[in-house]
């Protein structure tokens, strides 16, 4: 039987300046308990980021109240539909930069590479003298990347900027960046632009609205997004697989959290070794005393006993809340 899929799941970011990010950070977080919106925010005085999830009725409140706010009155939404909620918790956090760059002096809002929809961003690709970078990191590429692009060995977006060293042959190129939503790009492409590159495209919404919008065409592999899905199949044209089994070597994309719990990294494993294993992903986080139980799937509820939404607001909870957060409380007690 097919289910309902009557919940949302939001991804967008919006550069713009904040005054007091951790008042705004204090509201934003109180709208979010209040409309029953989960996931994770990050409020910082250059704008907003995140991914959240709700009931529709709920996001399209919440959708309602960034673009209420003019600061934010340009952000775009992806909205993809989903059974249940994508996150167990929300977290409304403050941090110095919207997405830790190393690039806090970079504004896109006065300069960054030229932005391309997906159906552009589909035409240019193949062009002559046009190269795709892809500025994510390894884990992300590695489970799937567009065709031809070039990647970098990189653990974080922070290290970036080191790499662009090894980029200086391109400088004669038109270079397409892309990103997950096309947030690191709006820095990334900007960046590029300032070590002297001349014809920098970004690559507008990323993979995920290019899939909604243009099916997706040349991605290969999954897109690691950064919810309980952990990825998203992105091509609807001529899909394939290019991760490989952590254990085996053989193709997978079956993302799996090992089971080792101080392990705990994501990693493709196939069906067979998953069971092997026991959901671990070698031979010592098998033997490892906190193994946790392997069902098959490889993702792990984490315990939410206790949890308090209203943790971290400044303000105490009023009496409605705190009946609200009683009902909350008894949910996430399963
Ligand atoms: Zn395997
Ligand atoms: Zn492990």
């Amino acid at each position: 039987m097919e289910q309902k899929k009557d919940y949302q799941i939001l991804l967008y970011y919006c550069y713009a300046k904040i005054e007091n990010p951790e008042e705004y950070r204090e509201q934003h977080h109180l709208f979010c308990v209040e409309n029953n919106i989960r996931g994770r925010i990050i409020i910082s005085d250059e704008g907003l980021n995140g991914t959240v999830s709700g009931l529709k009725e709920d996001c399209e409140k919440y959708m309602a109240y960034v673009h209420g706010d003019p600061r934010f009155a340009k952000t775009e939404f992806k909205i993809d539909e989903h059974e249940g909620h994508a996150f167990t918790k929300i977290h409304v956090r403050y941090k110095p930069e919207i997405v830790h760059s190393s690039l806090r002096h970079l504004d896109p809002n006065v300069r960054t590479g030229k932005h391309l929809e997906p159906e552009e961003f589909k035409k240019m690709k193949d062009q002559e003298d046009v190269v795709i970078l892809d500025v994510r990191s390894n884990y992300e590429h590695e489970l799937g990347r567009f065709k031809n692009a070039i990647t970098l060995d990189i653990d974080n977006f922070r290290d970036f900027p080191e790499k662009v060293k090894e980029l200086e042959h391109l400088k004669g190129k038109k270079v397409l960046t892309y990103c997950t939503g096309g947030i690191k790009c709006e820095k990334a492409s900007a960046y590029l632009l300032e070590q002297g590159f001349q014809d920098v495209y970004q690559l507008h919404g990323g993979i995920i609205k290019y899939g909604m919008e243009a099916g997706g065409e040349d991605f290969e592999g999954k897109c690691y997004v950064f919810d309980n899905r952990i990825a998203v199949d992105v091509n609807k044209v001529n899909p394939t697989i290019i991760s490989k089994c952590h254990v085996c070597g053989t193709p997978s994309d079956r993302m799996v959290n090992c089971a080792n719990p101080s392990c705990n990294i994501h990693v493709p494993i196939c069906e067979n070794c998953g069971w092997e294993m026991e959901g671990a992903c070698s031979t010592e986080c098998k033997e490892h005393p906190e193994k946790r139980p392997y069902d098959g799937t490889g993702y792990y509820q984490k315990n939410t006993n206790g949890y308090n939404p209203y943790k971290g607001l400044f303000r105490k909870p009023n009496k409605d809340q705190i009946l609200k957060l009683h009902g909350e409380a008894q949910d996430s007690c399963i």
